[in-house]
């Protein structure tokens, strides 16, 4: 059995259930662990709180230093972290070593640089009797919740610019895929963060999780994951009027024009839809394509589905592994299974031991179709027409999730339109899926608020102070008489 938690700079059993770790692609346990209770939490919020005052008040170029030797430690161990990510969630080894892992050390040596730009942006006399400055601090213990499907660079968008920028993290990874989270946990130790200022608890939601979302000792609670229980934490965190960050579900539009490079965005479609077996937020799910373009459409992307490689996660040569469970890989069949649409490719589990499901093509769907409107997150792609432009942003915008979307043309208005009228947080033109650390993720409407990466990430973890300080040296201050009208 190993420890579940890190607690102030140490491996900790939980206090709770025992609970395995399965790779979903062989059935096989890798690890137990006894589940993070209330209590646990409590812990490790009082060591998060005990460290703040250090943490916070190290110089940034002391935390700077930390984090690249953190970043420098993650590499050390790429391997590792790229092996552990492939047999607790099934995603192949491709995507974790040329994704995942790099990614995430990108994302920490970018903000070992954030750490060290911690300037105020105003110094001036706006009232003629006071110079105003502006202060931004650690706004304090931060609480983050992470989902299953990208569990390390989850953790690492949500802890490292928290750490950057002076706070100390409570964050409790998904119960499902810990593992590369207390990897993390223990390197950033191992790198200098002090005791206390980065702690893990591995438990579950309703658990762990409530009990985190709603401790009076957090100041800002980041979450990431589906958006019926992001709006739970929401109201958890309300109770004590803590501010949250929600990085929610998606259900991205694929918008094909029909001046586009159709070889492109077929190969767009597929890549965008099956990423991580499809268990990417920003995934391709909805392509909506113009009438002209629609049968090649179709026919590009079934005959390219088809050719997918499906199998061991583990093998460089497979192109697609499995899905995070065997639960959810039933969840995703039973809402293929419910729709009436035509299924062109896949629409079954392949004849593997494992959690998999084919690519799925789905065409012809109606817009009130439950695959259409609702977040399946597997490797299913659904396909409609579109009749015009004013049509295409009609139907791009006809959801309630607004976190990624595309539009695929070679004219320039047409780009320029889309980027402009279609509700998402990112739309990529000609492409589908690449993000960057220089850049914020994150979405609007049923898709949450806030940002993950680059400096608006960074903010979430700071607290604007106004500094305002007297300039005239004066006893009685002009604006005392609007209280009392002493006159000596
Ligand atoms: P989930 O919402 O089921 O769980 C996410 C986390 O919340 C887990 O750690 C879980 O244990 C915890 N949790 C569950 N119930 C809770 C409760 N009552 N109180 C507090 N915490 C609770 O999501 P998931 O199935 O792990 O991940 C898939 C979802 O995550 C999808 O909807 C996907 O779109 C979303 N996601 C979004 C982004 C983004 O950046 N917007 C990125 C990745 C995943």
């Amino acid at each position: 059995m190993i420890p579940g938690c890190w607690i102030d700079g140490r491996p900790v059993g939980g206090a709770g259930d025992i609970h395995a770790v399965v790779n979903p692609a062989t059935g096989e346990t890798l690890a137990t662990f006894a589940l993070a209770t209330a209590e646990d939490v409590d812990s490790a919020v009082a060591a998060a709180r005990s460290a703040f005052p250090d943490w916070s008040g190290a110089t940034p170029s002391h935390r700077a230093s930390v984090l690249r030797e953190l970043a420098r430690l993650v590499s050390a161990e790429a391997d590792t972290f790229a092996r552990e990510e492939v047999a607790q969630t099934g995603k192949t080894i491709r995507l974790a070593t040329e994704f995942d892992v790099p990614g995430s050390i990108d994302n920490i040596e970018f903000f070992a640089g954030a750490a060290r730009t911690l300037d105020g942006k105003a110094s001036a006399e706006y009232s003629g009797e006071h110079t105003s400055s502006i202060r931004r601090d650690a706004v304090g213990v931060v609480g983050s919740i992470t989902p299953w499907n990208y569990p390390l660079q989850m953790a690492v968008w949500k802890a490292i610019p928290a750490l950057a920028a002076g706070c100390c993290v409570v964050l409790k990874p998904s119960e499902l895929t810990p593992l590369t989270t207390l990897r993390l946990a223990r390197l950033a130790s191992q790198a200098g963060v002090p005791d206390g200022a980065f702690n893990v608890v591995t438990g579950n939601g309703i658990d762990a999780g409530a009990a985190l979302a709603g401790h009076p000792g957090i100041d800002v609670m980041t979450f990431t994951g589906s958006t019926p229980v992001g709006r739970t934490v929401m109201a958890q965190a309300a109770a004590n009027g803590t501010r949250v960050q929600l990085e929610l579900g998606g259900k991205a539009p694929f918008v094909v024009f029909d001046d586009a490079d159709l070889d492109a965005a077929v190969h767009g479609a597929v890549a965008g839809a099956l990423i991580n077996s499809g268990q990417d937020c920003t995934a391709a799910t909805r392509a909506i394509v113009a009438e002209p373009l629609y049968a090649s459409f179709v026919d590009g992307v079934a005959e390219l589905m088809n050719a997918v490689v499906v199998g061991d996660p583990s093998d460089p040569a497979t192109d697609m592994g499995s899905l995070v469970s065997f639960a959810h890989r039933d969840r995703v069949a039973a809402m293929v299974n419910r729709t009436g649409a035509r299924v062109v490719c896949g629409g079954r589990t392949p004849d593997l031991a494992g959690a998999f499901y084919l690519p799925t093509l789905v065409a012809d769907v109606g817009e009130q179709d439950e695959v259409y409107r609702d977040e399946i997150f597997g490797p299913v792609l659904t396909v409609s027409k579109h009749f015009g432009d004013d049509d295409a942003v009609r139907r791009a915008n006809d959801t309630a999730f607004g976190l990624a979307a595309s539009a695929w043309t070679r004219d320039l208005y047409r780009a320029g339109r889309a980027s402009r009228e279609i509700d998402a947080g990112c739309v990529w033109i000609n492409d589908h899926i690449p993000i960057i650390s220089e850049m914020p993720h994150g979405g609007v409407g049923a898709s949450g608020f806030g940002k993950d990466m680059s400096s608006y990430s960074f903010e979430e973890y700071l607290a604007i102070k106004h500094v305002m300080t007297d300039i005239t040296g004066v006893a009685q201050k002009p604006w005392h008489r609007t209280v009392f009208a002493r006159k000596d």
